[in-house]
């Protein structure tokens, strides 16, 4: 069976093709600047060289059918026709309270995504495209919603509710969310496989640390708390994004800066965080290398991002009345170990030991970077969110 998996932003496309009984990427690439004289598709192709083609793509419907030309094009392609597809899956954004789990999409389902555009103002009218365009290029075809909150469905309500008047929970759906949820629960089992042990008995704290950040507390399997919220914007400092912080500032900024709601909230979520702090950049590789070269504001951006991760840490281990593992992924999780190294330097209370040669070595392999005595393990997982939805649209076709 080949699942298509597609990732629908407002302006662009991403695409991955996996054949699910060898487990390899048939192939992967994206489409961007849709809407433009000027939208670039990118090929990669397994076993065949990479390819970018720069065209007019004017909306979502014509850029799948050119993701599909290509798919089954005589140089490029990796199918002899588009019916080798047998199911699509879509990464959406927000779920609401409405999905806990993946599901097959129909009518319903698709009115459901609509409700929640209030919720994701960027993302889900993006995915609705997608699937839309979907259904209009391969009719019939079974198709998939797997939602970056499902899994944080499970956050008891002493976690997942604000201390603000219930009418907001209650009228609005006022709440916390949270988002990763594919990678969080992708890196989990792969941890309890790593270890050798049931995701049942483990208490793991896994930091999903890319340009978005967030981490989440997961107890036997199911996520218990986790660190963004309402929206992304909650949490730990990330690449452009403030995370945390007191919401007395917002109204204060505006008086005092003459701000909008709009442009508050765009310094909040694109002009924050590690861009702001180190005035140079919200690139990880970027920060670390000023700041080893001397630069002070760099060193302070890092010194807060590190920070403020060692604090959830903390504060999960709490939550859960202990830890047997933390694990890193994401681009800088995975990357960075220079962050590892300064966050695990820090948690030697948890009884845990740093192996520095294991943190340096291995890059891009599921590892542990801890020695045998440490009593807590630390691991760095590659996650792999496209593979989790497609297994999800796979489980679901073969159920349905
Ligand atoms: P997204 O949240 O957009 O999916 P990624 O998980 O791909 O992002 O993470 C992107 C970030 O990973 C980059 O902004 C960069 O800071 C960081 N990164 C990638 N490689 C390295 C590296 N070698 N060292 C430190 N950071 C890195």
């Amino acid at each position: 069976m080949n699942i298509l998996v597609i990732n629908a932003g407002s302006s662009s496309v991403k695409y991955q093709l996996f054949n699910m009984k060898q487990e390899t990427v048939l192939a992967k690439g994206r489409v961007e600047r849709i809407g433009m004289e000027t939208a670039i598709l990118v090929h990669e192709p397994a076993g065949k060289s990479d390819v970018s083609e720069v065209s007019e793509i004017l909306e979502h419907t014509s850029a799948i059918r050119r993701v599909l030309d290509i798919l089954v094009s005589k140089d490029h392609g990796v199918l002899d026709s588009i019916d080798q597809i047998d199911a699509v899956g879509h990464r959406v954004v927000h779920g609401g309270e409405s999905f806990k789990n993946s599901v097959l999409v129909d009518e319903d389902v698709k009115k459901e995504i609509r409700r929640l555009f209030d919720l994701a103002p960027l993302h889900n009218p993006a995915h609705m495209l997608g699937i839309t365009a979907v259904e209009v290029n391969m009719p019939g075809v079974p198709q998939a919603v797997v939602f970056d909150t499902a899994f944080h469905q499970t956050m008891p309500s002493h976690a997942y509710l604000y201390p603000v008047p219930m009418a907001l929970y209650r009228k609005h759906k006022v709440r916390r969310y949270g988002f990763h949820g594919t990678s969080h629960k992708y890196v989990s089992e792969r941890a309890a496989k790593f270890l050798g042990r049931p995701l049942e008995q483990l208490k793991l704290i896994t930091c999903h640390i890319g340009n978005g950040c967030s981490c989440a507390a997961v107890l036997g399997g199911v996520s218990v708390d986790t660190s963004m919220g309402l929206t992304p914007l909650e949490g730990l400092m990330m690449g452009t994004r403030s995370g945390d912080l007191d919401p007395a500032i917002v109204p204060y900024a505006m008086a005092k800066e003459d701000l909008t709601l709009s442009e508050i909230s765009s310094m909040l979520n694109k002009h924050s965080g590690l861009q702001a702090i180190s005035g140079l950049s919200s690139d990880m590789r970027e920060i670390v290398e000023a700041m080893e070269a001397g630069d002070k504001n760099a060193a302070l951006a890092f010194d807060m991002y590190e920070y403020r991760i060692r604090k959830y840490i903390g504060a999960y281990a709490a939550a859960m009345n202990g830890v047997d593992a933390i694990v890193f992924t994401a681009g800088v999780g995975e990357n960075s170990e220079v962050l590892r190294k300064k966050v695990c330097q820090q948690l030697t209370y948890l009884g845990i030991e740093l192996d520095e040669e294991r943190n340096r070595s291995g890059r891009g392999t599921e590892k542990a970077i801890t020695t045998e005595a440490s009593s807590v393990q630390v691991l760095v997982i590659p996650t792999n969110e496209e593979w989790m939805i497609a297994m999800d649209t796979y489980s679901l076709v073969q159920a349905d």
